[in-house]
């Protein structure tokens, strides 16, 4: 791994983690097992997808409640305005407040009816993250709102101009952050930096950073959502396929590149996209000079 500036400690250096709600009693396990570990790590935040068509509703909101009740995490829910009327999204958001979550990661969401078909709002729904994070701010003035961003453009953008414009809407509805998508070619986000600069778009943007856990897998998200695949990177894969020691170190290696050159390159925070497991994660972390303890965020009574 090679050095970088970082060797003076990990000073300013900010990190969250992503997570998705369990579906079965074994994936819960493996989920907390990973809270537990990453815990120590003291992450500025930790975040909890919200599935497809609002399917995980409830075990989002469960997730983000255990999280609160048994850690000192402070968790962020994600929500999306898809097949849901604004009184019902209102509702979610409301539930979120009173059991003490004070962040949430406001996304518009994919069509019901399909990636690549049009988004057709709920008849009385919000029609775009845009109004998600209006409505959010205004029933709950100090609630955090995060928002996506796309640093090759969402697979619906058909330009740039379009890309930053909806980055600027949410901005002006009152995001305090964005998350990017993940990606793997940091001139990517370092040039979609100085767009969202030239377009006088002022919000901290997040990398959102995704260690390659499964390469097949990673290719299959990342088609769906518009970030690109260098061959360098199939090409350091290629032949791993029955290997996993191997590939676990080759993707420590890869992730930890990436970061670091981030790092070089001025990052100071990173969201990382768990697939709820922690090994790479926790290692990548390390790299950076996290290491457990400071401010217990303990996870002690999950055990
Ligand atoms: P938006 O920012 O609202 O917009 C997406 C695109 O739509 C824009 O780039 C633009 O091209 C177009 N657009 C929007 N408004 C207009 C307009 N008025 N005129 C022209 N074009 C317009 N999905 C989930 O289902 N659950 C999750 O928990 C989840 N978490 C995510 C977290 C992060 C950090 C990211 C990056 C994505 C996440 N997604 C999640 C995926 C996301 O829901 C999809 O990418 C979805 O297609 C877009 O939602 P958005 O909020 O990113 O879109």
């Amino acid at each position: 791994v090679r050095r970088s500036r970082l060797d003076g400690g990990p000073k300013g250096l900010a990190v969250s983690f992503e997570f998705f709600p369990p579906k079965t009693e074994a994936m819960e396990e493996t989920l907390w097992r990973s809270i537990e570990r990453l815990a120590p790590l003291s992450p500025a935040f930790v975040s909890v997808t919200y599935g497809a068509g609002g399917t995980t509703r409830e075990r989002t909101h469960q997730t983000v409640a255990r999280i609160l009740r048994e850690t000192a995490l402070a968790p962020a829910a994600h929500l999306t305005c898809v097949a849901a009327t604004r009184a019902e999204i209102d509702s979610v958001v409301d539930s979120y407040a009173e059991v003490g979550v004070r962040h949430v990661v406001a996304l518009r969401g994919d069509p019901v009816t399909g990636l690549g078909t049009r988004f057709e709002p709920h008849p009385e729904g919000y029609d775009s993250a845009a109004a998600l994070v209006a409505a959010i701010k205004r029933r709950h003035p100090a609630m955090e709102v995060s928002v996506s961003a796309y640093p090759e453009r969402h697979p619906e953008s058909a330009d740039w101009t379009i890309e930053l414009d909806n980055l600027k809407r949410k901005v002006d509805a009152g995001a305090d952050r964005a998350i990017t998508q993940f990606f793997f070619d940091n001139d990517l986000f370092l040039r979609f930096l100085d767009r969202v600069d030239a377009a006088g778009i002022a919000l901290p943007i997040v990398p959102g950073v995704v260690p390659v856990q499964n390469f097949s897998q990673t290719a299959r998200f990342a088609e769906k959502a518009g970030a690109s695949m260098p061959r360098w990177l199939a090409d350091r894969f290629e032949g791993l396929e029955e290997d996993a020691a191997t590939r676990q170190l080759v993707a420590a290696a890869v992730c930890a590149e990436q970061v670091l050159d981030l790092v070089d390159r001025g990052a100071r925070e990173f969201h990382f996209y768990t697939m709820n497991r922690a090994d790479l994660v926790y290692a990548v972390c390390h790299l950076l000079g996290m290491r457990p303890g400071g401010k217990p965020q303990g996870v002690e009574a999950a055990a």
